[in-house]
């Protein structure tokens, strides 16, 4: 790939997450990066406000809530297979 748009390798800063998604999970390969920067549609995939990379495993219905996601942490990227978190980290990111 040559492409030469701005280089983003070093997505892997800590902290001061601005929910920037493809920024900081994109870098291990180009469908990840395009699914999280899609505006063509509403991806499954998504990061929370917290950091960590959630993917939407089904949906549920909630009485008086109508339908609600079921979402679950992301480990490894399913594009590519490039780990991507630990369990460490999203325990300390949700302080469970
Ligand atoms: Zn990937």
């Amino acid at each position: 790939m040559a492409d030469n748009d701005n280089d983003n390798d070093n997505a892997n800063t800590n902290g001061g997450g601005n929910g920037d998604g493809a920024t900081r999970f994109g870098s291990c390969c180009e469908d990840l990066r395009d699914v999280l920067a899609s505006d063509d549609f509403t991806p499954l995939i998504g990061v929370e406000e917290n950091g960590i990379l959630l993917m939407s495993v089904g949906c549920v219905e909630i009485e008086d809530e109508g339908l609600a996601w079921l979402d679950h942490a992301v480990l490894f990227c399913p594009f590519c297979g490039t780990k991507l978190q630990d369990r460490d980290e999203i325990e300390a990111r949700t302080g469970d």
